[in-house]
């Protein structure tokens, strides 16, 4: 069964109802695609109740960022999710109808996760990105009361953020991070895939190439990898100015890699026009 939800007093009413119940969060802006529907899926799977959200969250969109041009598809969103109700389970989508609904008027604070590994990668272009993604958490957190809530893992620091975040404040949720979904070629599914020409379509591909390519460098000599990688990634981002970043970091906390590391992630921003893709790969090297 799926119940659409656009005001803030009918959604706790609602929560109410499932206090004996699971209930797993999967947080979204919409425009979903299969990414977004294989965290529904797993949740669904996984709880008695799932909520999804569908919120452009404003604060989250820097000055001249895509705010205003964002997608916004319920109707086709809510088609797709139906798609997914053979799985057992309740479904709730929640899709405030204003941002009131969420943020009450005058509001006036921000969660901000001080961590260092939240003002590097996309913080450095997207100065109060991660501020608008905690405190849009925080809110939906404190809202639903999810025992469970899916990210995935295409915003490897954003799940980061978030971790810190719960631990911090001591939030009682438990966090999953799913696999990143592709398209045919590899691209990692976004919602701003759609903003690419047919010509940046093709350029995109350099994204995901590349760090396949320094998957191969750490995988072909897992004992010492740094050297070729560094090389490697000073060359790109020197020619390339397509590159926002483009880095190596543990895994574990996106940290600079050391002894104790033991998988690492290779993350990348890349510009093509006004669009700014983002994909990581997560290697494995516990067997050095
Ligand atoms: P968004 O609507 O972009 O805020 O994304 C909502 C959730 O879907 C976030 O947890 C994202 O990490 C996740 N997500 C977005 N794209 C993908 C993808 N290609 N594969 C898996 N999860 C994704």
């Amino acid at each position: 069964m799926m119940t659409i939800v656009r005001e803030k007093n009918t959604i706790i009413r609602k929560r109410k109802d499932f206090e004996s119940q699971t209930v797993g969060l999967v947080p979204t802006m919409g425009n979903l695609h299969q990414g977004h529907l294989s965290l529904i899926q797993k949740s669904l799977e996984q709880n008695d109740v799932t909520i999804v959200t569908i919120f452009v969250n404003p604060k989250q969109f820097g000055k001249g960022e895509d705010l205003n041009k964002y997608p916004r598809t319920l109707d086709q969103d809510l088609e797709k999710i139906e798609t997914l109700l053979q799985t057992e389970g309740q479904l709730i989508i929640f899709a405030p109808k204003s941002d009131t609904e969420v943020y009450p008027p005058g509001f006036n604070t921000t969660i901000s996760v001080q961590a260092p590994f939240a003002k590097t990668l996309c913080a450095l272009q997207r100065p109060g990105h991660f501020d608008g993604v905690a405190t849009v958490i925080y809110q939906l957190f404190h809202l639903l009361r999810p025992h469970v809530a899916y990210f995935g893992q295409k915003d490897l620091q954003q799940f980061h953020i978030i971790k810190k975040l719960v631990y911090d404040l001591d939030l009682d949720v438990n966090l999953k991070m799913s696999p990143i979904v592709r398209d045919h070629d590899g691209l990692a599914l976004s919602s701003r895939n759609q903003y690419l020409n047919p010509h940046e379509r093709k350029e995109a591909l350099t994204l995901f190439k590349t760090l396949k390519e320094m998957r191969e460098l750490i995988e072909s000599n897992p004992q010492d990898f740094i050297f070729a990688l560094e090389e490697k990634r000073k060359r790109l981002i020197t020619n390339d100015p397509k590159w926002e970043y483009l880095e190596f970091l543990d895994a574990q906390n996106l940290e600079k890699i050391d002894k104790r590391t033991q998988a690492i992630a290779i993350l990348g921003a890349y510009k093509l026009g006004s669009t700014r893709l983002i994909d990581n790969i997560v290697v494995r090297i516990d067997a050095r």
